[in-house]
């Protein structure tokens, strides 16, 4: 059985890795597939995206990368799938997932949704936050495999990220009120 595995990729990330990884062993072939979202402007081009997830996943001989745009329906038709897979980490995913799973049923009875929950190391890890932590000159290395840490630094333009807030002890007096919280990582320096 085929499975696709679409989304953005922006980059690709450990989630997504270890979504792959155990859809690998359930599906006899999986495509991971970027789609060529016009409505986004991405950090990455569909091209280096497509790079990143090849080297990423070069120890899993039966992954694929490929692009797409249109309906992710009609690409999963073209390429003979049955199964569009996709990754749940929280009760806000679900409801997109679910809304978008019966919206494919409606476009084509053929296929199927398979959702994988996200592991819990990986339940807060988006694109986006890696993105975010990336921009404020944070370390990613623990996010993302090494090949797309170097990449990211390069397009933010730092070559040392501070270390990785995680590793530092905080003290309840050094942690920042809520209301000076950017909402991802703390202003070490606020
Ligand atoms: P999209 O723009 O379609 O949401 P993403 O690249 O953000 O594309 O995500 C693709 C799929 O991977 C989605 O099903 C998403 O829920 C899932 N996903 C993303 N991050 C994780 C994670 N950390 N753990 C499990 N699934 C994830």
């Amino acid at each position: 059985m085929i499975a696709i595995y679409p989304g953005s990729f922006d980059p690709i990330t450990l989630g997504h890795l270890d979504i792959i990884q155990r859809g690998s062993r359930l599906f006899n072939k999986v495509i991971v597939a970027v789609l060529r979202n016009p409505n986004k402007v991405p950090l990455f081009t569909v091209e280096q995206r497509l790079e990143q997830i090849r080297i990423a996943t070069q120890h899993l001989p039966n992954v694929e990368a490929d692009s797409f745009d249109g309906l992710t329906v009609n690409y999963a038709q073209q390429r003979q799938a049955q199964v569009l897979l996709r990754g749940l980490r929280a009760i806000s995913d679900f409801e997109v997932e679910l809304q978008m799973a019966h919206t494919n049923k409606t476009l084509s009875t053929q296929i199927e949704t398979v959702f994988l929950a996200t592991s819990n190391e990986y339940s807060f890890l988006s694109s986006s936050v890696v993105k975010e932590i990336a921009r404020f000159g944070g370390s990613v290395d623990h996010l993302v495999p090494p090949h797309i840490a170097l990449d990211i630094y390069k397009c933010y333009n730092h070559n040392y990220p501070i270390a990785n807030p995680t590793t530092t002890a905080i003290t309840p007096l050094q942690s920042i009120p809520m209301e000076q919280s950017t909402g991802t990582i703390p202003n070490q320096e606020a």
